[in-house]
């Protein structure tokens, strides 16, 4: 066997396969894989083999369009069959509801360049005539849909793979991973010690066994999942072509042709997980026992909807073991917090996804990042706080939602409350309507008097509406409060501090006292920050970001690292309010003896300031495009913070205000929001970010940043004021122009201060000017939308900088 490699792959199913195969795709040949028993002997062999592109994340999509139009280009490298049957498959809508997720999933597909179609319930009939259209409102038709032979795919990219240089090593068990000092690993199997630069963790049901060997605790969980093949049918083998699938929310289930027959699986709300305290090692190549009472009403509905069924006898039954992560998708990339140690799991639909983890994973390790954002798989996107005990009712609630609508402002309940600030029981009391970020609660919006405290899951304007109204005016009007504890917060200290961020922020570093808004960017010269950098002293810094990217920036700073300089981590540790609107200078000047006039306290000041028991650091932004300060103290400290701000507000009408007001309030300055305007698909010409970069200094990116300047950008980021009716812009509609799909949207909603729908979204760079007249499709019918570049609220900044 191979004891030296620059990459072991563990696992040999059809991810482990697919990694093997792209990093010889993409040049390195010296890369083996390592399999305990025979290829596909974990989840792999019992698959139903069914693909499609259906996903709630746009990325995730088209790298699920890469896979399934992979496979073709398999069959010809290597002359092998994956069985392939493209029949195409109808997902159902039998509420409004459902057909509206399908009829936005359908816009978002026209910019992706999939031809998806929504099909009436006559239509669906003609193709797919066993279903009982009755009840159906419409479907969504996806031509690329279909299945194929698991393990023949699988194979054929161990194949290609071996034809690129790769080895593969079966019966080769993994029992330790072990670090040296200079980074690489000691893959220790019972055929002797293989010492890799990287290691690539693909063990799928047993990938949580595997991560702890190098201690780490990768959040997935598997589920005990189940399909049935019925005997021949002569309605299916009659048919001069083969029936396509059918997926059928309404009932859970996913039906297609099989042989002679028909195959139904069904995603069942009394679902079970499978080996909760751990995948045992003696489990191989087998099945679990029938278990039929699970699946009795998820039955019982699929005999309405394909009434065939009923006089049909189960030929097979396959009921196996798949892993989830919480929120369903992969958990791919560098592990955080570990050297040269790769993520390939969690993937709980390998023949959808298996290509484009693959191809991910493989730009990762051989070209430095992925070709576009995949932070909806990113294994980054769990925090460190994430446990076991988390996990596993998230993953049961994700595998019974599998088929459940997902709508755009949905909390979802399960594994609730966990992360709570001091700040929790006042606001519940005040009527908080709490919503989940990065495991944090946090407030949506606040409820008043007999108004619902909870929000109608929607594609439209939510009940949340006249509350959110309410919250706009309070800032807009006097003064509003928020918590801050949603924020990413970063301390960067040491001699280097300033050397070291002027090489990682592509913008100016503050002066003392001073606070600069910078983007980060890849050495791609894509964004993968957008940070506020306020400078306390010139060996002591404070950045802000995105609450839910506290991973992913943690992992790039500390890949970073260099010099003497420390970085930590203190979202948690530092919090506290932030207050905004024209009375929030009064209150502020009310609780501290400081001076906090404009001409002491400026605009992007940053300031120490005692304020009743605390010493606070405030920093004079705000999100809400209005006069602001956010006000950081310690964590024990929030408690304190909140009695004297909200009592010695009271005379300027203070009043809280949740995430869903913020959401409106940054519309009317058209202030972008990261992972929606900014996020790794872009670049900083195209969405402004450029006005930010600092040119003459040295930084990661610049070369790519300065190649986008040069030759310009064939798109801009704009904003929209649009004719919407009870739907506003969520994300990725299309913009038509000129009959055309020419741009999309990246985010919008409604604006309550001036009574507007707001879109933003890229438009061609040469079209991108005052006054454009656009349509914008919303839920599959056509909004006029204007081209709008004077800001809503405070257009001359005197109120924001006064
Ligand atoms: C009933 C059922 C139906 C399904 N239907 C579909 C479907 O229609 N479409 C779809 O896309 N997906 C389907 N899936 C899901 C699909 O099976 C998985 O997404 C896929 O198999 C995941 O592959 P994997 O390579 O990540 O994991 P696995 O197939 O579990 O592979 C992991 C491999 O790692 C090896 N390994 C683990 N630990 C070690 C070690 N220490 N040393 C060496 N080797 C090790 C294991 O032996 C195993 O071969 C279905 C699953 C089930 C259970």
């Amino acid at each position: 066997m191979k004891t030296s490699t620059r990459v072991c792959v563990i696992g040999g199913g059809v991810v482990g396969c697919s990694v093997l195969y792209h990093l010889t795709k993409l040049g390195w040949s010296d890369v083996m894989l390592v399999e305990r028993s025979e290829l596909t002997s974990g989840s792999t062999w019992h698959a139903a083999g069914g693909f499609h592109t259906l996903n709630g994340d746009t990325n995730m999509a088209a790298l699920q369009g890469y896979t399934i139009r992979l496979y073709r280009e398999l069959e010809a490298l290597t002359g092998m069959s994956c069985g392939l049957h493209h029949v195409g498959g109808v997902t159902l809508a039998d509420t409004p509801e459902r057909f509206d997720m399908l009829k936005a999933e359908r816009a978002k597909h026209r910019f992706m360049g999939l031809e998806t179609e929504i099909l009436s319930p006559q239509e669906i009939k003609a193709i797919a005539p066993i279903t009982n259209v009755e009840g159906v409102l419409g479907g969504l038709y996806d031509p690329l849909d279909g299945h194929l032979d698991p393990s023949g795919t699988t194979h054929a990219y161990a194949k290609a793979a071996r034809m690129g240089g790769a080895t593969i090593e079966t019966h080769c068990m993994v029992h330790e991973t072990r670090q040296r000092p200079d980074g690489t690993w000691d893959v220790v199997t019972d055929k002797g010690t293989i010492h890799a630069e990287h290691v690539v963790n693909a063990g799928g049901l047993w990938a949580r066994e595997v991560g702890a060997m190098a201690g780490v605790y990768l959040p997935l969980h598997p589920m005990e999942h189940q399909y049935l093949v019925t005997d021949d049918l002569p309605e299916i083998y009659e048919r001069a072509v083969e029936h396509p699938h059918v997926m059928d929310p309404g009932g859970e289930s996913y039906l297609r042709q099989e042989g002679r027959g028909l195959c139904i699986g069904f995603y069942e709300q009394p679902c079970k997980p499978w080996a909760v305290g751990g995948t045992p090692w003696s489990f191989g190549h087998e099945l679990l026992p029938d278990d039929y009472d699970k699946i009795e009403d998820s039955i019982a509905f699929a005999y309405r909807r394909y009434p065939i069924l009923e006089r049909a006898g189960v030929k097979t039954v396959i009921h196996g073991p798949f892993t989830f992560a919480p929120d369903g998708n992969p958990l791919v990339g560098p592990v955080p917090g570990l050297r040269n140690y790769w993520s390939a799991c969690g993937v709980m639909a390998g023949f959808s996804q298996g290509g484009g983890v693959g191809l991910t994973l493989a730009q990762w390790m051989v070209e430095g990042e992925p070709e576009r954002d995949v932070f909806a798989m990113d294994v980054a996107r769990f925090g460190r706080w994430i446990t076991p005990g988390y996990t596993l009712p998230k993953v049961v609630e994700n595998y019974q939602n599998r088929f459940s609508v997902t709508y755009p402002n949905e909390e979802l309940p399960a594994a609730r409350p966990f992360r709570t600030t001091p700040m929790y029981e006042i606001f519940d009391q005040m009527g908080a309507v709490w919503g989940s970020q990065y495991g944090l609660e946090v407030p949506n919006y606040f409820a008043q008097g007999d108004e619902p405290r909870y929000e109608t899951p929607s594609f439209r304007r939510s009940n949340a509406f006249e509350a959110t109204a309410r919250e706009v005016h309070a800032v807009r009007g006097a003064v509003g409060i928020n918590e801050v504890q949603n924020f990413g917060k970063y301390s960067v200290t040491g001699a280097d501090a300033r050397a070291w961020l002027n090489r990682i922020m592509a913008g100016r570093i503050p002066k003392p006292g001073r606070i600069s808004l910078t983007p980060m960017l890849a050495p791609s010269g894509r964004l993968i920050g957008d940070f506020t950098v306020a400078c306390l002293s010139e060996t002591e810094f404070r950045l802000t970001a995105s609450y839910s990217a506290q991973d992913f920036h943690m992992r790039w700073f500390e890949g970073q690292l260099a010099g003497e300089v420390q970085i930590a981590n203190i979202s948690d540790r530092s919090t506290g309010f932030q207050i905004a609107g024209p009375r929030a200078r009064d209150l502020l000047a009310k609780v501290t003896r400081a001076d906090v006039s404009d001409d002491v306290f400026r605009f992007l000041d940053v300031k120490r300031l005692s304020i009743g028991m605390m010493e606070a650091t405030v920093q004079r932004v705000s999100y809400t495009g209005d006069l602001g300060y956010e006000i950081y103290v310690d964590a024990m400290e929030q408690r304190a913070l909140w009695q004297l701000l909200w009592e010695a507000g009271q005379e300027f009408g203070l009043k809280p205000f949740g995430m869903r007001a913020m959401m409106s309030l940054r519309l009317d300055k058209f202030f972008g929001s990261w992972m929606r305007e900014f996020s790794p698909d872009y670049m900083p010409g195209e969405t402004g970010m450029d006005r930010f970069i600092q040119w003459e200094k040295a930084f990661i990116g610049k070369e790519a940043a300065e190649k986008e300047r040069a030759e310009g950008h064939a798109r801009k980021l704009c904003s929209f004021i649009v004719e919407a009716d009870d739907a506003d812009v969520i994300a990725y509609e299309p913009i038509w122009l000129d009959g055309a799909v020419q741009g999309f949207c990246t985010s919008g909603g409604y604006s309550h201060y001036a009574g507007k729908s707001v879109a933003f979204g890229f438009v061609p760079t040469d079209r991108a000017v005052d006054g454009l007249e656009v349509e914008i499709e919303i839920l599959g019918n056509m909004h006029k939308a204007r081209l709008v570049t004077d800001m809503l609220f405070d257009a001359d900044g005197a109120r924001m900088r006064g």
